[in-house]
């Protein structure tokens, strides 16, 4: 069967945090590199062996917490967005996208 994608970004609205909200201890990080491999969105960097984020993170960052996650020496602190802020899935083009995906694979 043929493999439907979809863009993620194409269906999501960055509406930028006005606060931080991912930080890093860098008194607790090791420089391991675990959270620059693991993010997605390209955003950790190491410099002078310490983790540091790109300082626009918050109109890219998919809001995933895999970096938290990762982290095995609890360095990074993450919050999602105030309520309001961040990744908006545009619902209107969602539904009627699948559903004219879904016709055009019963037409094959
Ligand atoms: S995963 Fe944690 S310890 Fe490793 S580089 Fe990133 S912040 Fe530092
Ligand atoms: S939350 Fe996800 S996308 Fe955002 S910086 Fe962490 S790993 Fe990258």
């Amino acid at each position: 069967m043929e493999k439907y994608s979809i863009k993620k970004r194409d269906l999501v609205t960055v509406i930028e945090s006005p606060v931080d909200f991912i930080s890093v201890d860098h008194d607790k990080c090791v420089g391991c590199k675990d959270c620059v491999i693991i993010c997605g969105m390209d955003l950790w960097k190491i410099r002078g062996s310490k983790a540091v984020l790109e300082p626009d993170y918050k109109k890219f960052c998919t809001e995933c917490a895999s970096c938290y996650t990762v982290c095995g020496y609890d360095a990074i602190e993450f919050t999602f967005p105030p309520a309001g802020y961040g990744d908006r899935l545009r619902k209107g083009l969602i539904l009627p996208l699948f559903i004219v995906k879904y016709y055009v694979r019963l037409l094959k």
